[in-house]
């Protein structure tokens, strides 16, 4: 009895602690999840508790000394409530822009942001902290000496272990998020941007060049390529477009496969070197105007490569690929068009969320045509074919935002290009499998799909015949880079004209 006597008051404080945090911040990165059924909630709800266990740990670790609890917590809980509060209220996740952002924000923008709800979220959190710290001051004991310690290392323990079973099981969750996020923010890039030779010159200045990068997009589920469901109902009635069924690659990661396709690295490239060059840099040197808008979440691994281009748009930046709430790919197009009216010479970047997973969220609901579709985000409790409707619909999304800019392009009668390729595929239930980011033939095989004008075709039909004829060519990603210097027809830069497209070979 004696024992329970001793600790009861710790024991209270942190349960009021856990109860509070989690509340505040844990579970609000659960919210936007769509579930079904009492046996996803349980899941779910069991990964919310070892989430919140894991971070007991940490504020118990912080609650041992008073002079470190009175002058940390406050701070981190009242910084971590407002992502919560961001994150409960708009699904905003916390990301490296994010955190740019706030340091970016001018005094002004600051004082403007103390409206009345504001004020009154102030003095809600200063009340629920002074709850906190009235039941802090009734511990009288050395917590060190306490068996919650053991407890507390466990629970540090457990998000080593969790990670280390799935990556990023809690990193991309808060409270672990926000520190990630401004680790990030302070980090050095990935990559080193190798500068461009002045004695670099094209011979090619008169074609527009759009470039729609995909996400998770396979080659064998577009009608196209003869997939048996009308997943190209647009564009196989379109003349001028060729879709290509063999393109490879190993890197079935976007951080991996976005670098690799900007740059002249390699899929074959054994170590993989930080010092590359940008396609962008080389299309700036030669006078092109580079324009990149993005509506999937930037990198470090490829942020200096966006960065290299002259004009730079990012939609919905505050809301990364894991928002349930993210903005649909059409949203580029607004910014695309105003772009394309602009001037001759361009090569305009959509950076498109795409087909990647959680699907009912990348689509408007005109184009849910395959049903049953996906109603929990937790796969085990779906039906393969449930999801397999949904990553078709993406894909019937994807045909008509392609149609569409296919369209604007057409309406400016230049010579001009629309090449669309996605980063690389997507595993739909082989070996068992789903998504991608693992090993499996399956996602290996990105989908990639060319337009021409008719223009472009009156002024270089030797090119138009290559891309027919390479149609059924087995190429791995490597083309990419090394096709669009040699449709410039660059000059005094090195690069390999045998893995171009646009080139009988
Ligand atoms: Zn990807």
């Amino acid at each position: 009895m004696n024992f329970f006597k001793k600790y009861k008051q710790q024991f209270y404080f942190h349960i009021l602690l856990n109860v509070i945090v989690g509340f505040f911040i844990t579970l609000s990165s659960y919210y936007h999840i769509p579930l079904s059924g009492f046996k996803d909630y349980s899941i779910y709800f069991i990964h919310f508790l070892l989430l919140q266990f894991s971070f007991f740990g940490i504020l118990y670790f912080i609650s041992v000394n008073k002079y470190v609890f009175y002058s940390l917590f406050p701070l981190l809980f009242t910084i971590l409530s407002f992502f919560g509060f961001y994150k409960y209220t708009l699904d905003l996740s916390i990301t490296k822009s994010m955190v740019e952002s706030i340091f970016q924000t001018s005094l002004l923008v600051t004082v403007e942001l103390i409206t009345l709800p504001f004020v009154g979220f102030i003095l809600f959190i200063g009340l629920v902290l002074f709850l906190i710290f009235k039941q802090y001051r009734k511990i009288k004991i050395n917590q060190l000496k306490s068996p919650l310690t053991l407890l507390a290392i466990l629970g540090v323990a457990t998000y080593f272990f969790v990670e280390n079973y799935r990556y990023n099981t809690f990193k991309s969750r808060l409270p672990y998020v926000a520190f990630n996020s401004f680790i990030e923010f302070f980090q050095e890039d990935d990559i080193h941007l190798l500068p461009i030779d002045t004695k670099v010159t094209s011979d090619v200045n008169d074609v527009n060049f759009v470039f729609i990068l995909g996400e998770s997009v396979r080659a064998d589920h577009i009608q196209l390529n003869g997939y048996s469901r009308n997943t190209s109902p647009k564009l196989s009635q379109r003349a001028n477009i060729i879709s290509y069924p063999n393109i490879y690659t190993s890197l079935t990661y976007t951080v991996a496969s976005v670098k690799q396709l900007l740059t002249n690295q390699s899929i074959d490239d054994v170590v993989k070197s930080n010092n590359v060059f940008s396609l962008f840099s080389v299309l700036n040197a030669v006078n092109y105007k580079t324009s990149w808008i993005g509506n999937s979440t930037i990198v470090k691994s490829y942020a200096p490569i966006i960065r290299s281009n002259q004009n730079v748009q990012l939609i919905d930046k505050f809301r990364s690929i894991m928002s349930f709430n993210k903005a649909l790919d059409e949203k580029m197009l607004q910014p695309f068009d105003s772009i394309l009216k602009t001037k001759k010479n361009q090569f305009i970047t959509l950076h498109m969320v795409g087909s990647h997973w959680w699907y009912e969220n990348r689509y408007s609901s005109e184009f849910r045509k395959f049903t049953p579709v996906i109603d929990s985000k937790h796969i085990p409790s779906l039906a393969p074919q449930q999801i397999i409707n949904s990553y078709d619909n993406t894909l019937l999304y994807l045909d008509n935002f392609i149609d569409t800019v296919i369209s604007s392009v057409e309406k400016t009668h230049t010579k001009s290009i629309v090449m669309y390729v996605s980063d690389h595929g997507e595993i739909l239930g082989e070996e068992g499998k789903w998504l991608h980011a693992q090993e499996s033939e399956a996602s290996k095989n990105p989908a990639m799909i060319v337009w021409y004008s008719d223009e472009f075709k009156s002024s270089y039909p030797e090119l138009v015949l290559a891309l027919e004829d390479n149609k059924n060519k087995q190429f791995s990603t490597d083309f990419f880079y090394h096709s669009i210097l040699d449709l410039f027809r660059v000059q005094n830069f090195e690069y390999d004209k045998n893995k171009s497209v646009f080139r009988k070979n």
